[in-house]
């Protein structure tokens, strides 16, 4: 029985005739930019994660890229994030013209360590004109963190936010893996929805996300009026009337098709969200007994992850991704190298070492089939396949 890493087939033929009937609607209408259906896609997706506007883009990096750009972030600032995350998120703090530099990432969970924050920020000079932190890296000024709420579990914001007004700085939030996350705010004393957190989240609706489109597509959410509405111009080239040019923007639109795709979809996102929680549990037991070889997902108590991602951590594999594959279950790994030991972002001058915690995740970590479709006996499979290999590990040595 071969089991795929992803299964995105089986959905879509369940969804078909409504997805097919948006298509039919859009082509009809010939509204293919813009419009009702992405209106009424980010009116529901707002009120999904809990904030008061959203704003549909063409994918996640955009969102997070305007978002930046929206909330003042500008060339000549250092904006911080983690170095165990996909590219995009240091791409977006670039795009926006500001530096990016990192902080490492708790190892229980993989999401910014909030004292690994305060250090850096402690360290920092401050800017004896504006009291920002400075960078000792970049040597500029910091105006930003963007924690990534990585394999769908939100970062520990309560303490994040706290540094953040310490120091002046603005949160965004990198919810591309989270849509409908929840977080246990112990200062404010109740559950919050990824996205309704920082002044603004970025969320990507790209295919294999918790909602994804059948294409690209991204969306912003904040409860902030005006940058709310700074990211509907930037993502239209600026216009705020036809040919009236407010600012220099982009082409960074939502189309028709994919908001009423999104909008199908999302209907199902809090029962896909249940039945990946579901299926998390039931891989926390399965593999219950291989605890000594392997690290199963951290789930404090304050968090309720949506499990974009199953990730089990142990020292050999690339071993057991082989194995796994021998027998047709697919696996990925997220992401096996860190961001400052990429090619692309070999100016910047880090080196291995610099960030041992996200260094070593990228070394270890194996995701596992993770689908709201993943059938109990597959994932029986799956762990009989992984507590085979592990024994016969044991066997060898
Ligand atoms: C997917 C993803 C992005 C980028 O989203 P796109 O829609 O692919 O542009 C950014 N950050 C993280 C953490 C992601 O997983």
């Amino acid at each position: 029985m071969a089991i795929p890493f992803l299964d995105l087939a089986q959905v879509h033929r369940e969804l078909r005739d409504e997805i097919v009937a948006v298509v039919g609607a859009a082509l009809d209408r010939s509204h293919f930019v813009g419009g009702d259906l992405v209106e009424a896609f980010e009116h529901d997706f707002a009120a999904f994660s809990g904030t008061r506007f959203c704003v549909g883009v063409s994918s996640g990096t955009d969102a997070l890229r305007f978002a930046l750009i929206a909330a003042g972030v500008r060339s000549g600032d250092t904006v911080v994030t983690v170095p165990f995350t996909f590219i995009a998120t240091a791409e977006a703090i670039s795009q926006a013209g500001a530096q990016p530099d990192f902080v490492d990432i708790d190892p229980r969970t993989y999401t910014m360590s909030p004292e690994r924050l305060r250090t850096y920020l402690e360290r920092c000079a401050r800017d004896p004109r504006t009291g920002r932190p400075i960078s000792r890296r970049t040597g500029t000024p910091v105006s930003a963190i963007v924690p990534v709420h990585l394999y769908g579990q939100i970062a520990d914001m309560d303490a994040i936010l706290d540094l953040a007004a310490r120091f002046g700085l603005l949160v965004i939030e990198d919810a591309c893996q989270a849509h409908g996350a929840e977080y246990l705010s112990r200062r404010d004393g109740r559950w919050r929805t990824a996205g309704s957190i920082g002044l603004a989240a970025a969320f990507s609706f790209y295919p294999s996300k918790n909602l994804g489109a059948c294409g690209e597509a991204g969306a912003i959410t904040t409860d902030d009026g005006d940058l709310a509405h700074t990211c509907r111009l930037l993502r239209d080239h600026g216009q705020s009337a036809k040919y009236a040019h407010d600012i220099e923007g982009y082409n960074g639109r939502l189309d028709a098709i994919q908001a009423g795709i999104l909008s199908v979809k999302l209907r199902h996102l809090t029962r896909w969200n249940e039945q990946r929680r579901e299926n998390a549990r039931r891989y926390d037991k399965l593999l219950a007994d291989a605890n000594a070889a392997l690290d199963l997902p951290y789930e404090p108590e304050w968090s309720r992850s949506v499990y974009h991602l199953y990730v089990v951590r142990l020292a050999d594999r690339d071993k057991l991704q082989a194995a796994l594959a021998s027998r047709g279950i697919g696996t990925g790994i997220h992401y096996p190298v860190p961001v400052h030991l990429l090619k692309a972002y070999e100016l910047l001058g880090l080196r291995r070492g610099d960030f041992p915690d996200a260094e070593q995740a990228a070394t270890q970590v194996l995701s596992l089939p993770m689908y709201p479709e993943l059938l109990a006996e597959q994932q029986c499979a799956v762990s009989a396949a992984v507590q085979a290999h592990i024994a016969e590990g044991m066997g060898s040595t």
